[in-house]
């Protein structure tokens, strides 16, 4: 079985231009506006002999309701499908209180989760990191989803037990 990847995070912080990126296609619909992505999309990656799945996810926005609780019932199953779990975050938005919220559910799920701070491009990376630490989920690690920065020596090493 390959190693399955759940991109997960708040609507709006890169996880579909991630997806898109890790998996070469323009399948996940990126857009100005949150809540594109409402089911749980797969596709597959590869890097060096490793193949992965990646799963897009709608996104968590901490305070659901409607189609919006939808969305985030397909991050949780993303989560329980997942062998890793990057958890993206917004570089330029800074922390949320819906982050918090998210690192609170992870922190208890035992899955081998990252914290994955996107758009750093043209930001200092030791600055934009420094909110993050805060979510308790260990070292923040820059990229950009849009740009490509970092993401296949992130990959490389979330794939690295595999
Ligand atoms: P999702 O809702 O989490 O799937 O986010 P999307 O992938 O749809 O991206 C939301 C917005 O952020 C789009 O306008 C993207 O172009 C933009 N975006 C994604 N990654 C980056 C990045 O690395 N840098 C910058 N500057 N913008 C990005
Ligand atoms: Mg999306």
């Amino acid at each position: 079985m390959n190693p399955v990847i759940a991109l997960v995070g708040r609507p709006n912080v890169g996880k579909s231009t991630l997806f898109n990126r890790l998996t070469r296609t323009r399948d996940a619909l990126v857009a100005d506006f949150p809540g594109l992505t409402r089911d749980r999309k797969y596709g597959s990656g590869q890097l060096g002999d490793k193949t992965y799945t990646v799963i897009d996810t709608g996104g968590i926005s901490g305070d659901e309701q409607g189609i919006d609780a939808a969305m985030a019932e397909q991050s949780l199953t993303a989560i329980d499908e997942a062998d890793i779990v990057l958890f993206m975050v917004d570089g330029r938005a800074g922390l949320m209180p819906a982050d918090q919220a998210i690192a609170n559910h992870l922190r208890v799920n035992q899955k081998k989760t990252w914290l994955v701070v996107n758009k750093t491009d043209g930001l200092e990376e030791h600055t934009a990191m420094a909110d993050f630490w805060a979510l308790g989920l260990g070292d923040p690690r820059p990229i950009a989803a849009s740009h490509g920065r970092n993401v296949t020596t992130l990959i490389d090493e979330v794939l690295e037990p595999f």
